[in-house]
């Protein structure tokens, strides 16, 4: 096919960039070509033409108008394809010939920048899996915020069901991976698959050198780790590769140490519906979504990585609990700061933007917006008590500096693009307000040439004209040529009067036919200026942004605490978990006819530490036990739980397995799986961890379930083997012997009242095995 310049400069682009859909600029307009512009336009909902329509050299085409690009980048994103974006990057009116066109960067699921394109609660991770010498290696990186955090492991299975809950959107890993088992933690994540050498040691070395300093890579044993390197190498290769520049804002790796949490596997997550219920996959109706209470996203997305990760170590939940304390008592106080906390926007996006220079004028000023209200923050959380909240008014930047020089430069209300002027103030730049008054007072300016040039020729009749042939002119009435001075050059003669012009309206004209251009870019390259200038505070930025986050958080918790009447826990380093009307988060706050039954726990390392819950089908068996984590969980991460007392006994992980629900339905492949998992918990659980097992077994015909569940009650409750606090929901009442035999274990059941041939629900955990399961009355009750 015979191709035209343009469109053989697309082709020789779009061959570097084959696994994208090349965003082509051509003027106004984003162009796609063949069949880039058949998938793009079916992904879009937009039509599809074609060029040179009809004729035999015709190509498949279509277009965006570029202001709507981002938009139409997020649809594309969604539906997992990646996008080029390439620009003009010469002056069309300069070019010789056909204009520049570079790629200036790719947008893939796991890279994406733009504020509407991200979920703004959430983490947009893209990850680095590596493995080597029997060693794991991960490192993931969010660079809407600049968060980089690696690790390694060499505790495959454990560390794969870990991972998994980080819910990546993207991963780069080794090609000989695919397909492979391991990659199983990353399902449903964009994957990108490199030869070896794009993980290679010296590579990975010398990349990590350029992006951290050499006390941030001791600090995580850069040296020590190769698999952990290895991953973070290529991720930041890719990261380099597709954004077309080393990324300043990730400028510090954290290590994601897992040892220093309350470990959650992704079942477990899943099981006590942390982000996303278990009936419908949705957010509503998850713990997260009912415990949320913070105001902006930096603080969400904190308050999530707590839910995630959980503390182990008493003195660091104390302070966090000290501090929601403090706010939750300080009922005006928590008032003010969430309505200061609203003035403030995404500050580490809108760092990340400015860091990578795709910010524009409003970026500038929602930063400049959230930096004022920094002062009216820590002005209400000066002399805190808690020493959490104390160091955040110590750290806290108020950065009167960047925000001073943003609105001494920006106006308030700029538009979004960034090359059309309309975003400097008046006042900031001498240069654009000649310019900018030029373009205005362009009559005055002339009133006054006019006059200047009366009073030094003595012509009273003299004039300052324009036409469009001759431009600006001096008009002199045939009477008064004699008195013409000599710098008057002579354009065109009329009937009655003669046309000059001089060198200063010469100057004038050129200036004013310029101006309008010189000033879009003069203001375009003040801004950039400016946006340098704030790009290299980027690290204060980040850090207040922390501070904030956390600060958010803790209100948060607060809030909650406050609203729901939840009671402060006592944390400390032994076994024991006592809880007073302790109640369910979520079920709580769903609408009961008879309102929530609060109930007890008490459970440790000895005596009560494997409580077998017997009852009825729909008795309450399964919120108690979730319940008892939940509080576990909401206190390890500082926040405040639903009881009237509770006092928790640090745990180190906890596991939940849930029996399969239709064991007919799914067979034997079901039972397969909950076995995998139940063998995870022998495994891997230790005595310090919380165990709950419902309805365990069930996924097998009933006799061996029940010498399933037996066998596995048997190991966990032994303390030789794991002695872990454990709760278990049965319906086999069968079950209930084992404490008879086994030390630790008791039985409790789920009240239930018989009225006549029915049951009544009472919710209460009572202690003893109940030996009848009440089928009949529940089919009953169920509309059997
Ligand atoms: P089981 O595990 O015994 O089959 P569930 O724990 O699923 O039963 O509870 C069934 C329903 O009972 C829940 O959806 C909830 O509506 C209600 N429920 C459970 N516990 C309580 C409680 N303590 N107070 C009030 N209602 C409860």
């Amino acid at each position: 096919m015979n191709l035209t310049p343009a469109m053989r400069q697309y082709v020789e682009i779009k061959e570097k960039y084959k696994d994208c859909i090349l965003f082509f600029r051509m003027g106004d307009f984003y162009e796609m070509f063949f069949e880039d512009a058949v998938t793009a336009s079916k992904a879009m909902e937009i039509t599809l033409t074609s060029r040179n329509k009809g004729k035999e050299d015709s190509i498949p085409l279509c277009g965006i108008p570029y202001h709507a690009a981002p938009s139409y980048i997020t649809k594309l994103i969604e539906k997992g394809f990646k996008v080029a974006v390439c620009e003009q990057v010469e002056d069309p009116k300069k070019a010789k010939g056909i204009v520049k066109r570079e790629v200036v960067r790719v947008v893939t699921p796991g890279l994406v920048v733009d504020a509407d394109n991200l979920q703004s609660k959430e983490n947009n991770f893209l990850a680095g899996f590596s493995a080597r010498d029997g060693a794991f290696g991960l490192a993931f990186v969010d660079i809407s915020t600049g968060e980089f955090r690696v690790a390694e492991s060499v505790d495959r299975e454990f560390f794969l069901n870990e991972i998994a809950g980080l819910d990546f959107k993207e991963i780069v890993v080794r090609e000989e991976l695919k397909g492979n088992n391991l990659l199983r933690a990353f399902s449903g994540c964009v994957a990108n698959y490199f030869p070896s050498d794009y993980f290679g040691h010296d590579a990975a070395v010398a990349i990590l050198g350029e992006y951290f300093p050499e006390d941030v890579l001791n600090r995580v044993d850069v040296e020590g780790r190769p698999a952990m390197a290895e991953a973070a190498g290529a991720v930041l290769r890719y990261v380099t590769e597709t954004q077309k520049d080393r990324l300043v804002h990730i400028n510090d790796i954290k290590w994601y140490d897992t040892a220093g949490y309350l470990m959650l596997d992704d079942i477990a997550r899943r099981n006590l519906e942390l982000f996303t219920t278990i009936a419908d996959n949705t957010k509503a109706g998850s713990l997260f979504n009912v415990l949320d209470e913070t105001t902006t996203a930096m603080g969400g997305r904190r308050l999530r990585w707590w839910f995630n990760y959980p503390l182990i170590d008493t003195e660091k939940i104390k302070e966090r609990l000290a501090a929601v304390s403090e706010i939750k008592e300080g009922h005006l106080l928590r008032e003010d700061l969430c309505k200061a906390l609203s003035g403030v926007y995404d500050l580490e996006r809108l760092g990340s933007r400015i860091s990578m220079k795709v910010a524009n004028g409003r970026d500038l000023i929602a930063l400049m917006t959230s930096l004022k209200a920094l002062p009216g923050i820590r002005k209400l959380i000066l002399g805190a008590d808690s020493h959490f909240i104390s160091s955040i008014y110590e750290g806290l930047d108020e950065m009167r500096d960047v925000a001073g020089l943003i609105e001494k430069s920006i106006v308030s209300d700029p538009p979004p693009a960034i090359r059309d002027g309309g975003i400097i103030r008046e006042g900031y730049d001498g240069e654009l307000d000649e310019l900018i008054s030029i373009t205005r007072d362009g009559k005055g300016w002339i009133a006054a040439l006019e006059e200047k040039e009366r009073r030094r020729t003595g012509i009273n009749s003299l004039k300052v004209g324009y036409n469009n042939i001759f431009g600006y002119y001096i008009e002199v009435t045939k009477t008064n040529t004699d008195l013409v001075p000599d710098d008057y050059i002579r354009k065109q003669t009329l009937v009655n009067a003669e046309r000059y012009i001089n060198q200063e309206l010469k100057g004038y004209e050129y200036t004013v036919l310029n101006a309008e251009d010189k000033r879009k870019e003069r203001e375009y390259d003040l801004f950039v200026r400016i946006r340098d200038d704030v790009a290299k505070e980027i690290r204060r930025i980040q850090k207040t942004a922390s501070l904030l986050a956390d600060l958010d958080a803790i209100v948060s918790l607060a809030e909650v605490a406050e609203r729901y009447n939840y009671c402060c826990p006592r944390v400390d380093d032994e076994d024991i978990i006592e809880i007073k009307d302790g109640k369910h988060p979520v079920v709580e706050r769903m609408s009961l006819t008879d309102g929530f039954v609060p109930n007890d726990t008490f459970l440790d390392c000895e005596k009560s530490r494997f409580l077998i819950i017997t009852g009825p089908n729909m008795a309450g068996k399964s919120t108690y036990i979730r319940q008892v984590a939940l509080i576990v969980l909401m206190a390890q991460m500082g926040g405040f739980v639903p009881a009237s007392e509770a006092r928790i006994g640090i745990v180190d992980r906890i596991f939940t397995r849930v029996g399969a629900t239709d064991s007919l339905a799914r067979g034997q492949s079901t039972f397969m799986v909950e076995m995998t998992e139940v063998a995870n918990i022998l495994k891997n659980a230790t005595g310090k961890s919380l165990i709950l097992l419902d309805e365990v077994g069930r996924g097998t015909s009933t006799f061996d379930g029940l010498s399933i569940a037996w066998a596995v009650a048997e190991y966990i409750h032994d303390s030789n083997h794991i002695g872990a606090r454990s709760l278990f929901a049965t319906h086999y009442h069968h079950l209930t012997d084992m404490a008879l035999t086994g030390e630790g274990i008791k039985n409790f059941n789920v009240a239930v009242k018989e009225w006549g041939d029915r049951i009544i629900f009472l919710r209460k955990i009572v202690e003893g095995g109940t030996n009848r399961s009440y089928g009949i009355q529940v089919a009953r009750l169920a509309g059997v």
